[in-house]
Parts: C-alpha cells; sequence; structure tokens
C-alpha cells in the first residue's frame, strides 16, 4: 500500500484537484493521502500559506486580518464550488478568524492552508479525513516527538478504506499547533509512510523527479532515474529543492523507496529514491547543487596542529553563539570554519574578539559571499579522475576555486567559489560530466 504526498502546485485549483483524484483513482493501492496547501495558480499569484502568513503578520500589527484572511476564504470556495462539493468553507475561516487574535504564534495561522485542503480532499475522494493534530506530537518545547508520533500513525493501518491527512503541523501538549519549516508535507507524508509501512512513499509535485542540476541554472538538465537515500541527502541539503531535505530520514529507516512524480505527466517515471543503486551503469555524478551566501572563517596561528584541544575552542565559541557549521577544512597552521549563516556587523566583530579570547590566532579573516557547489554520486568512490574533471573544467572556464571539501564517505566533492560565478560553475561542471 502507497502513501501519495502531493504539493501546492497539485492543490492549486479545481482543475489541479481533479488530476489528483485520477490518479489517486487509478490505483486501489494508493491508500493514504498526505496534502499541502493550495500553491500559486499561477507566476503572479499569491500562496494560501503565504496569505496566512501575511494575515498573521497583519493581526500582529495593525489587530485586524479580514480583508487577507477573506482572500483564503475566497480561494476554497471557489475550489468547493467548481469542484460541486457539499462542504461549507465559512464556518472554519470564521474559527481562524476567531482564534487569530489569540494565537502566540504563526504556526496556528500557516497550518490551516493543509487543514482546509485536507477537508476539500477528503470530500472529492470521500475519504476519511484524519487531522494531523492528532497523529503528528511535538513536546511542549516544540520539538517533534518521533516515536510517539510513530506510534500514532502506526494505528492508521486498521483503516478500511483511504485517510487524507493534511501535511505541514503537528499538535504539542498544550493543544498549541505547531508547524515543520516550510516544505514540510513531504516530512509529514515520509512520516505517514514510516509509520504504515508503506511500500512506495509517492510524492506528487510538478517536475519530472530530480535533474542532475537545477533546470533553472543548467538549461535542459537531465533528470535522474534513480538516487540513492544519501545522494538525495547531499543534493537537497545543498539546495535541490524538490524534496524538503529531512524527508529521507522516516523512509530510510525502513527502506521504503520514494517515487518523485510529476501530477501534470503522470505517465512520466520521475525519479525513484532507494538504499541501493538500481543500476551498474549509473553516471559516477548523479547530482550538481549549491547554495550561494556562506561564511567562512580563516583563522591562522603559527604550531596550531601540536596545540591539543584547538579546534574545540575554535568550535565551542561558534556554538554558543548558535552557528551550526557546514565544513571545517583545516591545513597544518590554518583552518577555515564554513557556515552557512549571513553575519551583521555587529555579530562578526563579537565572533571575532570571542575566537581572540578563545585561541588567540596570529590572523583572523572573514570571507563573505562564498557559494559552496556539491558534486554527489556514488560513483566517486570508485573511479579516479572525478575531481581532476571538475578543478579542470572550472579552471578552463577562469572561475577561481576559494575551498575544495571531499565528504568521508567520498559521495561528494564540495568547491567554494565566489557567489558571481555559481550559476558559470555550475554549468561547468556540468558539461564536464554531460556531454
Ligand atoms: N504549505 C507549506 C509551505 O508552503 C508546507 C508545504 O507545502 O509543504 O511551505
Amino acid at each position: 500500500m502507497k502513501v501519495c504526498k502531493f504539493g501546492g502546485t497539485s492543490m492549486a485549483n479545481a482543475e489541479t484537484i481533479n488530476k489528483v483524484k485520477d490518479i489517486i483513482l487509478a490505483d486501489d493501492t494508493r491508500k493514504f493521502i498526505v496534502v499541502s496547501a493550495p500553491g500559486k495558480r499561477d507566476k503572479s499569484d499569491i500562496k494560501v500559506t503565504d496569505l496566512l502568513y501575511q494575515a498573521y503578520d497583519e493581526q500582529q500589527i495593525k489587530g485586524d486580518c479580514k480583508e487577507t484572511l477573506d482572500k483564503v476564504r475566497g480561494r476554497f470556495e471557489s475550489l468547493c464550488k467548481n469542484l460541486n462539493l457539499d462542504l461549507d468553507i465559512n464556518p472554519y475561516i470564521d474559527e481562524i478568524e476567531k482564534r487569530m487574535p489569540t494565537s502566540k504564534s504563526a504556526d496556528y495561522a500557516a497550518s490551516r492552508g493543509e487543514y482546509l485542503a485536507g477537508l476539500v480532499m477528503a470530500k472529492v475522494l470521500n475519504f476519511k479525513f484524519v487531522d494531523a493534530a492528532e497523529i503528528i506530537k511535538f513536546n511542549s518545547e516544540g520539538v517533534f516527538e518521533n516515536e510517539l508520533s510513530n506510534d500514532l500513525i502506526k494505528r492508521l493501518k486498521d483503516e478500511k478504506g483511504g485517510v487524507v491527512i493534511p501535511g505541514f503541523y503537528g499538535r504539542m501538549p498544550d493543544k498549541n499547533i505547531k508547524t515543520f519549516t516550510r516544505g514540510g508535507s513531504d516530512f509529514t507524508g515520509a512520516l505517514i509512510a514510516r509509520g504504515v509501512n508503506a511500500s512506495l512513499y509517492e510524492n506528487w509535485t510538478d517536475v519530472n523527479g530530480f535533474s542532475v542540476s537545477d533546470p533553472r541554472i543548467v538549461k535542459n538538465a537531465k533528470s535522474m532515474a534513480s538516487l540513492t537515500y544519501e545522494e538525495l541527502r547531499e543534493l537537497s541539503y545543498m539546495g535541490a529543492s524538490v524534496l524538503h531535505p529531512d524527508s529521507i530520514f522516516p523512509v530510510k529507516v525502513e527502506g521504503i523507496p520514494i517515487q518523485i512524480k510529476n501530477t501534470f505527466e503522470p505517465d512520466n517515471v520521475g525519479t525513484i529514491i532507494t538504499k541501493g543503486l538500481q543500476n551498474n551503469d549509473k553516471p559516477i555524478v548523479t547530482g550538481i547543487a549549491g547554495r550561494k551566501s556562506n561564511t567562512s572563517v580563516l583563522l591562522k596561528k603559527p604550531m596550531m596542529n601540536n596545540e591539543v584541544g584547538f579546534a574545540r575552542k575554535v568550535l565551542s565559541v561558534f556554538e554558543r553563539r548558535g552557528i551550526s557549521i557546514e565544513h571545517l577544512p583545516t591545513g597544518i597552521d590554518t583552518m577555515s570554519i564554513v557556515f552557512s549563516k549571513a553575519l551583521s556587523k555587529e555579530e562578526e566583530c563579537q565572533l571575532i574578539e570571542g575566537l581572540k579570547i578563545a585561541v588567540n590566532p596570529s590572523h583572523i579573516e572573514i570571507e563573505k559571499e562564498l557559494a559552496l557547489i556539491a558534486i554527489v554520486g556514488h560513483g566517486m568512490a570508485s573511479t579516479k579522475g572525478t575531481a581532476a574533471k571538475v578543478f579542470t573544467a572550472l579552471a578552463n572556464n577562469d572561475i577561481n576555486i576559494r575551498l575544495i571539501d571531499q565528504g568521508s564517505s567520498e559521495l561528494n566533492i564540495i568547491v567554494g567559489v565566489e557567489d558571481s560565478d555559481f550559476e558559470n560553475a555550475i554549468n561547468s561542471i556540468y558539461r564536464a560530466f554531460y556531454n
């Protein structure tokens, strides 16, 4: 039995929801359906989730959000009308309006897009609606309760018919709603897949799976028929935006494959993500993804290598400031600390001061506007010359490499370049492997 998650573009209007319905009804093993809030209907449109965040802000600032909430009301009213549903959405919107002034965070408001979309989808399919608040749990600090949620989700297995669950949110013990980070419905889908022990987690979106590179950067980038969990994790963490980066954890535990499919081209195979490699003739590089605007702090100190505890002292300075570190390339007397946070001038001064006190380096330099690019592929571990190909491609295109890091798993090579070289670098590397 399958868990299917449909994203915002699939839920955007009556026409797309009818496509979703056809997909679900074409296969009676598609039993657990997770939905996102309606997304954009065209380029200039606003996602329902964004409208709800806006409504919350307006409520905080002006004490009123009626106008924006009425836009949400309008979207759901026209959905119900165009789908000929016997569902009056107004009492639900009235309830949101009533609770808005006392909401302590934006999470309740933001989650209502998924909640209402779930009600609509359940009605369209004549499936049971199960509120995510009943099965996805957070503790009183807002930390996700993995095992408790899994135990609650497991009970869904006993349901005889189909079930619709809204993505993106759950509930805390004080009954307040808590959301995951943006795009979190993918994670909800993965949790449901794990809990009901699905044979497959289908993630329906608006593209034909993963491309080797972002098609907005590399024109006609090739799509990838299969990836491993690890490759997917690297790529989505480094900016490939098809799937929420945390989504692989729940399914990986049970070895459940994820299939990325396109609601608008349902016959396209998309990308399947599994534990092992799908075939032996897989390309060496399966993905090239990256992120701009990282920061690197370069520390120099003679005889650093002999100073026991040097790294610990440096890292604790970052820890105290809540900065999560991405990479740590080191030399004999140098260490670079790379992180994705952009610092304000004040934060920069505080960090430098902290490092001076902790390790008294001879030189500290902060480099900004650093783009990190990951070249990912399991095949790299057994193939010589991959790094040479990457560096030659960059050199031939006159791109200066500011940082090199090869992951210890030999699953990736990471290069750092100037933000302004980012697009050119990705295109050059792509062409070196796919021509
Ligand atoms: N609707 C939420 C968002 O726009 C969550 C999701 O779609 O997964 O981020």
